[in-house]
């Protein structure tokens, strides 16, 4: 069994209360390292580090500070087959994936924005006929980032980055799900020398841990991607603090698929944000619409497609689709899909869960799943499911595309395909969502504002949103 430690004034160090959590590899279902589940004491003593290193880091220039975020970077380059093979062992998601994305994007998260914040003007002059103004942009003080399982390290960096770049620091409280990523980016921050308390990673789970950081009266804002009950809480707590908020939250995102799209264009991609990661990203999509006239057609040709990929051991580099990242997640998506049976849902494809021998016979493996016939106000098709399930619903025209897209709560990410670019274009600016594309599929432009409209998000990140809000 490994063990975990917290990151405090530059130290690891055990929690003072000595109380752990299991941390599991859903490969197998077998426990394989133990987390700390910090107390607010523990907490504390992150506040108390974090606040004696803010003077020191918030007088540096943001080059000096954007240095050590290189020099971090470049030590995760330098290990990303090790830290590729962690994420997939603590997620269950294919090491191919951990290694063309996950890790990939937490070393670019850093030099990103080491870089844009040379480009943000720090200081502003307003001149007019009778005064001059001068805007000055100060960091906010000890901020928390709180972080959720499905790209573990992807975004804890995308949080701490603009953090401390912008002279703030930080408490990060990685998931409690999958903390060995964080735990070893404290090792490397150990070796660049990034000054003791610049940076405090506090392990634990959400109803301790998180609701301790959420608590402190002095941690000044709060930088949260998880689920949107989890933001609810989160707002509702830390109204009477007057923290500053940033939620991203969950989605339950459609794909809009017209006739006269590319076909081969968007099945490839369509399998890809349906199900990578197991289905468990936040911007995956999760209800397919089909126009009617190719509805059969793109049916068949979808299972078709989901019964080649390469399902089974995460470790193996040509496994495509690997396991459901914690047991209580598997039991939510299992429940889902029976749910969806009851409602009189028709499963095309998938629909159990799949046992293998050997090492992986307890671990957490649910089949793509593609269910039809089910009601745009059931449940399968309002809340969000966060597995490998999406549900086909064919539309008759643009306008019914769109009422039906966005006739949920929710209001991540939406994909549109269709070849004719001025009726997507038009399909696009009708629908409720943070993020819209067109003909592909997570192509990111970090520079770009990131965030949920609905309940998906409250503030954005990204780009110069991103870093602003650390102001
Ligand atoms: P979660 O809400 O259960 O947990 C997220 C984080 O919050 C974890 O670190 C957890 O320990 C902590 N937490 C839980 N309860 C807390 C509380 N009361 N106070 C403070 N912290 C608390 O979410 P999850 O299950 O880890 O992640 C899945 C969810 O995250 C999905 O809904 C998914 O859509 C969403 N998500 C959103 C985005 C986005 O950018 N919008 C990105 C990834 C994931």
């Amino acid at each position: 069994m490994e063990t975990i430690y917290n990151y405090v004034n530059g130290e690891l160090i055990p929690p003072r209360e000595g109380n752990y959590l299991q941390v599991f590899a859903p490969s197998s279902g077998q426990p394989y390292a133990k987390v700390p589940n910090s107390c607010y004491e523990d907490v504390n003593q992150a506040y108390e580090s974090a606040n004696n290193a803010f003077d020191n880091w918030s007088e540096l220039t943001s080059d000096e500070r954007g240095d050590y975020l290189i020099a971090i970077a470049n030590e995760l380059e330098k290990k990303i087959d090790f830290f590729s093979q962690l994420e997939s062992r603590d997620t269950g998601k294919p090491i191919t994936l951990a290694k063309t994305l996950d890790i990939p994007r937490s070393i670019l998260n850093l030099k990103f924005f080491s870089e844009s914040s040379k480009k943000f003007d720090f200081t502003i002059e307003l001149t007019s006929k009778n005064s001059k103004n001068t805007i000055i942009r100060s960091p906010i003080g000890v901020v928390g980032c709180i972080s959720p399982w499905n790209l573990p390290l992807y975004l804890f960096s995308w949080k701490i980055a603009p953090a401390l770049i912008t002279g703030n620091t930080v408490i990060a409280k990685p998931s409690e799900i999958t903390p060995f990523t964080a735990f070893k980016f404290s090792e490397l921050c150990q070796k660049v020398g990034l000054p003791p308390g610049v940076l405090n990673i506090v392990h634990g789970n959400g109803v301790q841990t998180g609701k301790a950081i959420v608590a402190h009266p002095k941690i000044k804002a709060i930088s949260f991607t998880g689920g949107t009950n989890t933001g609810k809480k989160i707002a509702q707590k830390a109204i009477g603090t007057f923290k500053k908020l940033a939620l991203e939250m969950g989605g339950k995102n459609p794909a809009i698929i017209f006739s006269d799209c590319n076909y081969d264009n968007m099945i490839h991609n369509v399998v890809k944000s349906s199900f990578m990661n197991q289905g468990q990203i936040c911007l995956c999509t999760s209800r397919i619409l089909v126009e009617m006239s190719i509805y059969e057609k793109f049916k068949s040709d979808f299972i078709n497609r989901i019964s080649k990929l390469k399902i089974g051991d995460p470790a193996k580099k040509t496994t495509e689709f690997g396991a459901i990242t914690s047991l209580s997640q598997f039991k939510k998506v299992m429940s889902y899909i029976k749910r969806a049976k009851n409602e009189g849902g028709k499963v095309l494809t998938g629909g159990s869960s799949i046992k293998f021998s050997g090492f992986h016979k307890s671990g957490w493996y649910i089949a793509p799943t593609v269910i039809e016939d089910v009601k745009i106000n059931s449940k399968i098709n309002q809340e969000e499911i966060f597995g490998p399930v999406v549900t086909l619903i064919p539309f008759k025209n643009e306008s019914e595309a769109i009422k039906i897209a966005n006739d949920t709560k929710y209001g991540l990410s939406a994909t549109v395909w269709s070849e004719d670019k001025v009726k997507s274009n038009r399909v696009s600016e009708g629908l409720e969502a943070g993020i819209v594309w067109e003909n592909c599929w997570m192509v990111r432009d970090l520079r770009t504002p990131f965030g949920g409209l609905k309940s998906s998000g409250y503030g954005k990140e990204g780009g110069g949103r991103g870093i602003s809000f650390f102001y």
